[in-house]
């Protein structure tokens, strides 16, 4: 994590932070740690389908593909979308467009992942990659992927590809991890955004928002990144991981 922080940070000295969210999303795509990607969970049937998706906040294009395969780096399927009118393709629809677009065939399956599919227990919940950037003109970008919730039956929609797991515009940008149908019931990174938009402080929307969250015991973290550099951090779940860089210091949660 530190690494790739690191790594992200030094990328956006020459980047905008719309290219930097899809690089850093790829890295931790990239990385068999994490739950998206190589390394993504596999679903009831044996299948490795992602979901990913990417908000510039000064267009406010939103662009997303959901239950993708065989790509090695969805959030770059879903980053050449954002070209299109079309702002977000599912299953077999959002395959085709990456094979048009020239991106190769990639098993993301890992033998470890293999292995928990054949033992029949996934690590629900766990490893969704995020990451909100704040460029140099002051430009916020917000990208978020996952290999979903492990287990799923084939065809359930993850919030990662929808405004509840990621949105940003100039305020403010979020990405989420957890139970997708938790995320999805508080509209959790727009409802975050909208509010400190609105005027509120980030802790503040972030209280707001999680007390809605807990009235039925939702299961979710969000990160968040404001336009004047001010972040976010709660979850209500515990191994989320957490990194913020701004040059100088180097906030790790863990
Ligand atoms: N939110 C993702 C999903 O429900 C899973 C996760 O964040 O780990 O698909």
């Amino acid at each position: 994590m530190e690494r790739i922080v690191r790594e992200g940070y030094s990328y956006l000295l020459n980047h905008s932070a719309l290219e930097t969210v899809s690089h850093v999303v790829s890295l931790l795509e990239d990385d068999e740690l994490f739950n998206a990607g190589t390394g993504s969970q596999i679903q009831s049937d044996g299948v490795v389908r992602m979901s990913a998706s990417i908000q510039d906040g000064t267009s406010k294009k939103f662009a997303g593909v959901i239950n993708i395969e065989n790509v090695q780096n969805p959030v770059q399927v879903a980053k050449l979308l954002l070209n299109e009118d079309d702002a977000v393709l599912g299953g077999e629809g959002a395959c085709r467009f990456a094979q048009k677009q020239g991106i190769p065939a990639y098993n993301p399956a890992t033998a470890q992942r293999l292995a928990e599919y054949q033992e029949k227990r996934g690590k629900a919940g766990l490893g969704t990659v995020g990451c909100v950037a704040l460029d140099a003109d002051g430009k916020l970008a917000a990208a978020t992927s996952t290999g979903g919730k492990g287990f799923e039956i084939p065809g359930r929609i993850s919030d990662s590809a929808t405004v509840a797991g990621n949105f940003v515009n100039d305020y403010c940008g979020v990405s989420c991890t957890g139970v997708g149908e938790d995320i999805l019931r508080v509209a959790l990174a727009a409802k975050i955004v909208t509010r400190v938009s609105d005027g509120q402080s980030m802790m503040d929307a972030y209280a707001k928002t999680f007390g809605e969250l807990a009235e039925f015991d939702g299961f979710a973290g969000a990160i968040a990144l404001d336009k004047h550099g001010n972040f976010g951090y709660r979850d209500s779940h515990p191994s989320m991981v957490f990194a913020a860089f701004d040059g100088l210091t180097l906030v790790l949660f863990e």
